[in-house]
């Protein structure tokens, strides 16, 4: 068995949830009166409007597009009329132009086309497939999937990994992606290897979804070069560089990418959104998403169309029980807390946890008592109490030194500091000023 060095085990009770979860078949759900596509969904430069309002659109429609290699188009997930184009609130807060578009239950559909299976073996046209169905990275930090299939020329890929970690509590969507779209996620993953020359597959999987690792060792079985790869379940397994060195065994450098040590990893969804994009040209309109929480009626996986608001999949899910505390979108480690429920989903949207106010507590930041806990459990071992606080004292450059680029924001020392000390604000405080200086060093 596999397992990253440094990590935390989450209490039983979480484990319970998350099993339930991955016990629930993948349900549809019923259509919004509004579906609302911001234009920026993904890393890189957001896409722009290709379509005017009142004009009708089909589904699978492309409605915005850019000419910037590290963006990604965007396509309509229903039938309908544009209503409106305008800056509309996104998760992270921050108001983004988006497309709204009033569904109608037609559900009309564009025809896709996918490639031959000879055009299939040019890696070109694979990359120009992906990149037409607008899939992005699903695991939640939304890296257009074409730039990942473009290595450096001089990084040669050895081995690919479907990161089927999913290592945060109330989360079961890859689970039930590998259960219910399996083959479609081992399609994705050969397709990967021939584009980019890999090889050797590799299935990551934590021993928490067993039933998920027999079910893709049975489907692997004729594939010589492919391992399904059993890990411990513990938290941030999932996290792209502790899985490489977990899985290969070898250490990206400090501030570098996994194609310096030969890998690739890809989401289970994305895996499987490839696969749909290259056999059969789908774009990527929908998601499985987990609803789940303590606050929610009932824990269910749906497939939502991108771009249905948080609220309408609350209330398709049963609502919510007792009173309230704080909704996220995501993990309960790495998500976001909703201030407004009228955001929509987006590719990168993995789950909606909804915590009552028993689960919940403010924390009240008090200093540092040199407990040393922080440092104690960092997987990438920087050091979170030093780190923030230099940047307490607006000493950014010296956090700089202290290798705070390289943290993964797992939010890990959060957790155990007894100080409740908010490190994960200051640490991307300080690495968004240190982007912006390096830019501005760049101009
Ligand atoms: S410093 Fe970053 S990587 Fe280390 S535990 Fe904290 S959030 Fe995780
Ligand atoms: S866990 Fe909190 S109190 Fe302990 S050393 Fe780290 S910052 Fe200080």
């Amino acid at each position: 068995m596999k397992r990253i060095k440094r990590g935390l085990i989450f209490p039983e009770r979480y484990d319970e949830a998350k099993k339930a979860l991955g016990r629930k078949k993948i349900e549809e759900i019923s259509l919004p009166e509004e579906i609302i596509i911001p234009m920026s969904q993904h890393i890189g430069a957001p896409a722009s409007p290709i379509v005017s309002v009142g004009e009708r659109v089909l589904v699978g429609q492309k409605v915005a597009d850019s000419e910037a290699f590290i963006s990604a188009p965007m396509h309509s997930s229903v039938s309908g009329e544009v209503k409106a184009i305008e800056p509309r609130l996104g998760g992270d807060g921050k108001k983004v132009l988006s497309i709204v578009i009033t569904p109608d239950d037609k559900e009309e559909t564009i025809s896709f086309k996918g490639l031959s299976d000879e055009e299939a073996k040019d890696p070109d046209r694979v990359r120009a497939a992906v990149r037409e169905a607008g899939v992005v990275g699903m695991g939640g930090a939304g890296f257009p999937t074409h730039v990942k299939l473009t290595p450096p020329k001089d990084k040669p890929i050895f081995d690919v990994i479907i990161n089927g970690g999913e290592c945060e509590p109330y989360l079961a969507a890859d689970h039930r992606n590998f259960l219910e779209r399996g083959d479609k996620i081992l399609d994705g993953l050969k397709i990967i290897m021939a584009t980019v020359g890999a090889k050797r597959g590799y299935i990551g999987i934590e021993t928490n979804k067993i039933d998920a690792i027999y079910h893709m060792d049975k489907l692997a079985s004729s594939e010589g070069n492919i391992k399904v790869m059993p890990l411990n379940a513990i938290y941030p397994q999932g996290a792209e560089k502790q899985l490489i060195e977990t899985i290969l065994g070898k250490e990206v450098p400090s501030g570098g990418l996994p194609s310096d040590v030969g890998a690739l990893v890809q989401n289970a969804g994305t895996a499987a959104a490839i696969s749909e994009a290259v056999r059969g040209g789908r774009p990527l309109i929908e998601r499985t998403i987990s609803v789940s929480g303590h606050g929610m009626a009932s824990f269910t996986n749906i497939r939502a169309k991108i771009g249905t608001p948080i609220s309408h999949i609350i209330e398709e899910c049963g609502g919510f029980k007792g009173k309230i505390g704080k909704v996220v979108v995501g993990g309960p480690m790495t998500g976001v807390a909703l201030f407004d429920l009228s955001v929509p989903v987006i590719k990168g949207t993995s789950g909606v946890i909804a915590f009552t106010v028993e689960d919940t507590s403010i924390p009240n930041p008090r200093p540092c008592i040199r407990c040393g806990r922080c440092v104690d459990i960092c997987p990438v071992r920087i050091m979170p109490n030093y780190i923030s606080q230099y940047i307490e004292v607006d000493q950014v450059d010296r956090a700089d030194d202290f290798d705070v680029m390289d943290c993964i924001e797992c939010g890990l020392c959060s957790y155990v500091c007894p100080a409740t000390r908010p490190f994960i604000q200051l640490i991307r405080h300080a690495k968004a000023k240190i982007i912006a200086e390096q830019k501005r060093e760049e101009k």
